[in-house]
C-alpha cells in the first residue's frame, strides 16, 4: 500500500507555507510541476519547476479558466499504475504519473464574502482546481490530495516517517477531506447564486443530502421546508416505514426525531414508552407490559399527552394500541407492530405508524448542526452516560437502591428535555417534566406544578412528586431550586455538580434530608 512519491502538481490560490511545502519536497527529490502564479513563487525562491503549460503542451488560457483541463494532467492524475491497459495509454500518450496534487481553490468564499459584483464572483468559481482534486481523490489508491495548507505538515510527516513514500490510510483520510472541500465548494457556489438570483425554496437551495419529502410548509404555515436524507441507515424517522396515516409534517418529524432518540437510550431496558410534544418528553414511563408504561407516561401530563408523538422501545402490540387509541396522538413510532396493533389503528386514518429496524445506538456518534447568521456551529452529537457507580454521593444521606434506579431514568429523560432541564420521578415514571425556561427555579417550579395539577384531575390525595426523585441537566447555581424540589416532595437529587456554591447547595441538602449524587457531566440541549 506504500506508494512513492516523485511527482507533485501543486496549483495554489493562497500561497501561505507553498514556499517551505517546495524546498521540503525539492529537499525530497520530487520533481514539482505547477501553475502560473505558484510556478512563478516558487521559481523566484531558486526552486526547479516545470510549468504545467509545458506539460500539456498548451498556454494557460482565457484569463485562467483553462489551464489544468487537460489529458496530460488528468490522465496523470486518474491511471491506475497497476492496470496494463492504463500504462500502455501512458506510454502512448505521454503521459506521466502525478503523485501528488496540492491545490487549494480561488477564493470563492472570500469573494462573495467581501460582498464582490455577480462577474466577479462568477470568474472566482473555479473550475479545474476542483477536477484535478475529484480526479487526484478517486485514485487515492495511488496520488496523494492535498487541499489545505494545514496539511502540509502531515503530508511532510507521512514522507519522512515512511521512506518518501504515502500509506493507503494517510491518502485515503485525504481524499476524504479533499471531497469535503469541493461539496464545500459548490455548496457556497449554489447558496451565493441562491441569493443572488433570488430562490427562496429551500428544496431548491444546496443541502447536502437527498431530498426525501417536499413539504406543503415548515414549523409555521408561511414557511417552506422539504426533507433531506444523509444516507445513514441508522433507524430514525428518516428510515421508518410509514404504515398509514397523512404525510409527516415538518414538526411531526422534529417531534418524532426527539421521541426516538430518547426512546433508544432505553433499548435494553423493560417496556418503556416516551411521549413528546414540541420535541421534549411530557411523560416518560417503564412498566411490566408497554400498554401499563403507556398509561403510566400518559399520567404524567394528560393535558400535554394530546396530539403527542408517542415512542416504544418494543414493538406495539394489541393492548397498547387500544389504549393509545384512547386519545388523539399524530404519530407512533415502534420498533415494529403486531397484526393486533395494525387492525386496531387501522381504524385510526389520521394517525401515522412507523416502524424502524429496531432503536438507534444512543452511544453512536455523530455530528449536531445548528444554523446561525450567517454560519453553522458543529458539534459532537451528545452521547455522554453516567453509570451508576460513577455518581458521587455529597450528602450524609445516600439514596436507596429504589432511588438510584429512578435517579438514573430522570437523569436520562433529563438529558432529552430542552434546558433548563427538571425532570421528577417516581417508580420509574416521570411525575414532572420543567423544560427550556431560563431560570432553573422555575423548570422546577413548572414542573412541580403540573404534577399538583394532575393529581387535583385525577383525585389524587397528594402530589405524585410526594416521595419523587429529580434530576437537574445543570448544576443547581443557588440552593433556592433544589429546595424548590423538596418543597415539592423529592428524596433525592441527581445533578452534575461543580457550581461556586455547591457547598451551599449540599448544606440546603442535608438541612433538608434529601440525598444527593452529582453526576460530573452537564446534558444542556437548546
Ligand atoms: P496560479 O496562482 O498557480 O496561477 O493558479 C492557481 C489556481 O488555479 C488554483 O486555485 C487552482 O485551483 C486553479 N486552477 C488550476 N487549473 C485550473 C483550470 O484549468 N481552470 C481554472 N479555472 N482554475 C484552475
Amino acid at each position: 500500500d506504500l506508494v512513492p512519491l516523485k511527482r507533485a502538481l501543486i496549483s495554489v490560490s493562497d500561497k501561505t507555507g507553498l514556499l517551505e511545502l517546495g524546498h521540503a519536497l525539492a529537499a525530497r527529490g520530487v520533481e514539482i510541476l505547477s501553475t502560473g502564479g505558484s510556478a512563478k513563487a516558487l521559481r523566484d525562491a531558486g526552486l526547479a519547476v516545470r510549468d504545467v503549460a509545458d506539460v500539456t503542451g498548451f498556454p494557460e488560457m482565457m484569463d485562467g479558466r483553462v489551464k489544468t483541463l487537460h489529458p496530460k494532467v488528468h490522465g496523470g492524475l486518474l491511471a491506475l499504475r497497476d492496470n496494463a491497459g492504463h500504462v500502455a495509454a501512458m506510454d502512448a500518450h505521454g503521459i506521466g504519473g502525478i503523485d501528488l496534487l496540492v491545490v487549494n481553490l480561488y477564493p470563492f468564499e472570500a469573494t462573495v464574502a467581501r460582498g464582490a459584483g455577480y462577474d466577479e464572483a462568477i470568474e472566482n468559481i473555479d473550475i479545474g482546481g476542483p477536477a484535478m482534486i475529484r480526479a487526484a481523490a478517486k485514485n487515492h489508491g495511488f496520488v496523494t490530495t492535498v487541499v489545505d495548507v494545514e496539511d502540509y505538515t502531515a503530508l511532510l510527516v507521512e514522507l519522512d516517517e515512511n521512506d518518501g513514500q504515502t500509506t493507503l490510510g494517510f491518502r485515503q483520510a485525504m481524499a476524504q477531506r479533499a471531497y469535503a472541500r469541493t461539496a464545500a465548494y459548490d455548496a457556497a457556489v449554489s447558496l451565493w447564486m441562491a441569493g443572488a438570483i433570488g430562490v427562496a425554496n429551500p428544496r431548491r437551495r444546496a443541502v447536502a443530502g437527498t431530498l426525501r419529502q417536499t413539504m406543503r410548509y415548515g414549523e409555521n404555515p408561511h414557511q417552506a421546508a422539504a426533507f433531506y436524507t444523509d444516507g445513514s441507515d441508522r433507524p430514525g424517522v428518516a428510515t421508518a416505514t410509514q404504515h398509514q396515516g397523512k404525510e409527516l409534517s415538518y414538526n411531526n418529524i422534529n417531534d418524532t426525531d426527539a421521541a426516538f432518540e430518547l426512546i433508544s437510550e432505553f433499548a435494553d431496558a423493560k417496556p418503556t414508552c416516551v411521549i413528546v410534544k414540541h420535541a421534549n418528553p411530557c411523560g416518560v414511563a417503564q412498566a411490566d407490559t408497554l400498554a401499563q408504561a403507556y398509561g403510566r407516561a400518559y399520567d404524567c401530563d394528560r393535558v400535554s399527552a394530546f396530539g403527542g408523538i408517542i415512542a416504544l422501545n418494543r414493538p406495539l402490540d394489541g393492548p397498547t394500541a387500544e389504549a393509545i387509541s384512547g386519545i388523539f396522538t399524530e404519530v407512533v413510532i415502534a420498533p415494529g407492530a403486531d397484526d393486533g396493533a395494525r387492525a386496531v389503528f387501522a381504524a385510526k386514518k389520521n394517525l401515522r405508524l412507523l416502524t424502524t429496524d429496531g432503536l438507534a445506538d444512543a452511544g453512536a456518534g455523530g455530528l449536531v448542526w445548528k444554523q446561525v447568521s450567517g454560519g453553522y456551529l458543529v458539534q459532537d452529537k451528545d452521547t455522554g452516560s453516567i453509570a451508576p457507580d460513577q455518581l458521587k454521593v455529597v450528602t450524609k444521606l445516600a439514596p436507596t437502591d429504589a432511588q438510584l434506579a429512578d435517579l438514573m431514568f430522570a437523569w436520562t429523560v433529563a438529558k432529552h428535555v430542552k434546558s433548563n432541564a427538571i425532570v421528577y420521578v417516581k417508580d420509574g415514571a416521570t411525575v414532572g417534566v420543567g423544560a427550556g425556561q431560563m431560570s432553573r427555579v422555575d423548570s422546577t417550579r413548572i414542573a412541580a406544578r403540573k404534577a399538583q395539577d394532575m393529581a387535583e384531575a385525577m383525585g389524587l390525595p397528594a402530589p405524585p412528586t410526594q416521595g419523587s426523585v429529580v434530576a437537574s441537566d445543570a448544576f443547581f447555581p443557588f440552593a433556592d431550586g433544589l429546595l424548590t424540589a423538596a418543597g415539592a416532595g423529592a428524596r433525592a437529587v441527581i445533578q452534575p455538580g461543580g457550581s461556586m456554591r455547591d457547598a451551599d447547595v449540599i448544606a440546603a441538602a442535608d438541612d433538608a434530608g434529601l440525598a444527593m449524587v452529582f453526576t460530573g457531566m452537564r446534558h444542556f440541549r437548546h
